[in-house]
């Protein structure tokens, strides 16, 4: 891939934000997954004001694709890479503050830094993100979370950016959510920062608990080879019949299953794992033939969790880009 960036993009980005701006950057490196062909473009703010002006700058190009990422631990990149520009939140946005029992997080905090800081603070309520990659503005986008619950149970408001380049307060009132959802799914917005409700409890406490949620954890994912976590979202009426995702894909044969160098996992079913060098279309693959194996011999659907980004720009639940993709009769 060359560089095909505006040339007036470049200058106003070199001119801006100077060593915040990378091209042709490989995705590979930057995906939990370690697929993906090249970024024409990364820009990673190092404060919100360059997070404001990068929003401006690229606005005035808006036939180009962008995207909000954080660590890309919930992203599948596609092996013809991102033709546009992707503006990671991390390090540079990563003010965490605590207010009584409330804490303000900008949105490129480490999650399990929110969670350490919380038990020594003997702060609960939030244990439950302790093991969970990648930062908070990407964990309140997918209101992620474990044991069955969501981040946003916690939520007091979060900041936006609005397409404007406005700052807006979302209050918790106005964020309804539910299981894997929140309203920023689908909208222009980016979350700048997030303010937290927490409950007052003793160290002792939430480090039993967390400890248990990491060793529960160990014991069960798969840590040596890359993946994105759990690829599909549990589907409540299959719970409720045959049981979550991982045992549904083992129970009709697939764990284990290969495709070039991408391998349903042998330890969880409802992981993918790349075993070196894998390619994004047989990650692709695998999701469809898991997913039309289940629905043909259990009769649920399940959707994904894992977001698939495609080279133009769009940004979809992997299951929406394999259906057109593969006849696996
Ligand atoms: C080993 C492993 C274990 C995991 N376990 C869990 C788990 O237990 N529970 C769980 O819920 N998830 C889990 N995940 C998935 C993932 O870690 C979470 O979804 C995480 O919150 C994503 O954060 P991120 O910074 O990596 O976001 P990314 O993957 O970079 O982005 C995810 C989505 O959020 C959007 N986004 C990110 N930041 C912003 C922002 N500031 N403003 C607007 N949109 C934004 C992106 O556009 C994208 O659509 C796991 C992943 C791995 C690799």
């Amino acid at each position: 891939m060359n560089l095909t960036l505006p040339i007036e993009l470049k200058a106003k980005l070199d001119k801006e934000l100077g060593n915040e701006v990378e091209y042709l950057v490989p995705l590979s490196d930057l995906s939990y997954w370690k697929i993906g062909g090249l970024a024409q473009c990364v820009v990673s703010p190092n404060s919100l004001k360059s997070l404001q002006k990068a929003l401006k700058i690229t606005s005035e190009f808006s036939e180009l694709p962008r995207l909000i990422i954080g660590d890309c631990s919930n992203l599948l990149f596609d092996d013809e890479g991102y033709n546009g520009i992707l503006i990671k939140l991390g390090n540079g946005l990563n003010e965490l503050r605590f207010e009584n029992d409330e804490v303000y997080c900008e949105a490129g905090v480490w999650v399990p830094e929110l969670a350490f800081h919380c038990f020594r603070r003997g702060l609960a309520g939030i244990e439950h993100i302790c093991g969970i990659p990648g930062r908070i503005g990407g964990l309140v986008f997918m209101n992620g979370g474990s044991q069955r619950r969501g981040i946003l149970e916690n939520v007091v408001s979060v900041d936006v950016i609005t397409e404007k380049g406005e700052m807006k307060n979302i209050e918790a009132s106005n964020i309804e959510h539910s299981y894997r959802v929140s309203p920023f799914q689908g909208k222009p917005l980016v979350i700048a920062a997030v303010r937290l409700k927490l409950e007052r409890s003793t160290r002792a406490i939430v480090r039993k608990r967390m400890h248990e949620i990491l060793a529960s954890r160990r014991k069960k994912f798969p840590r040596k080879l890359p993946n994105c976590g759990s690829v599909f979202l549990s589907n409540p009426k299959m719970y409720d019949v045959i049981g979550p995702p991982g045992f549904a894909i083992e129970k009709v044969g697939l764990k284990g299953k290969r495709r070039g160098n991408a391998q349903i996992s042998e330890l969880h079913a409802n992981f993918i794992v790349n075993l070196g060098g894998a390619k994004s279309v047989d990650v692709l693959y695998l999701i469809n033939l898991a997913r039309e194996e289940v629905k043909k011999q259990t009769g649920f659907s399940m959707d994904c969790e894992v977001r698939y980004v495609s080279p133009e720009g769009q940004l979809m639940q992997a299951h929406e880009y394999t259906q057109s993709l593969f006849d696996i009769a």
